[in-house]
């Protein structure tokens, strides 16, 4: 079955193009011109994602996002006005899985749908009951929060996104390209030492929690991975 995809924007043109790009590219799109129409959509059926405008006519984008995500948990894209880079932090704060600024290409968008989805799909797999560090470290998805030894950090959408990898398979050796793929999108403008720059403010937050620990090891050569030999609890 194709992937029902969601947009929800006001301008047909611009939905028009979505829909065609979209189903040339193997989705099932749908497309309501209202929040209103969204969330009567949503209660039909579950989209795979969606696409949300930010500039709705009977509520805002962000509004309709915080109303989505307390139904369901699916990957949104929001659709931003070119350079509003307050709706591009207010929307990734609120943990939208990714934004792209009009005037955008169509295909740039499919391929950013299609990258969240591989994305969201590997975090949604059934967990094969995370062996380690059980309550070392507890992810809460919704809030976009990792507790370490019960102990909130505060992490940028970065460190956030490479610590709940890293943490969802322990003692798993992650090369830097991987993580570009998953955490960053394998984005263009990253680069290897992109990773190794967020590894080390990463490692700075858990020293900060437990000066004598590694949670994440360094393999020479190849990459990251997190220790699978952590106490279950903080070392005094
Ligand atoms: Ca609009």
């Amino acid at each position: 079955m194709r992937p029902l995809i969601l947009i929800v924007e006001d301008e047909p043109g611009i939905a028009d193009t979505l829909q065609y790009a979209l189903r040339t590219e193997g989705f099932e799109p749908a497309w309501c011109a209202s929040a209103e129409a969204a969330l009567a959509a949503l209660a039909q059926r579950a989209p795979a994602l969606v696409i949300l405008d930010v500039g709705l006519p009977d509520m805002s984008g962000f509004e309709l996002f915080k109303r989505l995500r307390a139904q369901i948990d699916v990957p949104v894209v929001f659709l931003t006005a070119r350079g509003d880079e307050i709706d591009r932090v207010v929307g990734l704060e609120l943990g939208a899985d990714d934004y792209v600024p009009k005037p955008f290409s169509p295909r740039e968008l499919v391929a950013r749908v299609r990258s969240v989805l591989r994305r969201s799909t590997k975090t949604a797999a059934p967990a094969p009951a995370e062996p380690v560090p059980d309550k070392v470290f507890e992810v809460d998805d919704g809030k976009r929060q990792i507790r370490f030894y019960g102990r909130v950090l505060e992490l940028s959408r970065y460190e956030f996104g490479l610590l709940r990898t890293l943490v969802r398979r322990p003692g798993h050796v992650y090369t830097r390209d991987a993580l570009l793929e998953l955490v960053w999108d394998g984005s263009s403008e990253s680069l290897d030492r992109t990773v190794d720059a967020h590894v080390k403010t990463l490692r700075a937050k858990l020293k900060a929690v437990a000066p004598t620990l590694e949670p994440i090891r360094t393999h020479r050569g190849v990459g990251y991975a997190l220790a699978e030999d952590l106490p279950p609890a903080l070392p005094a």
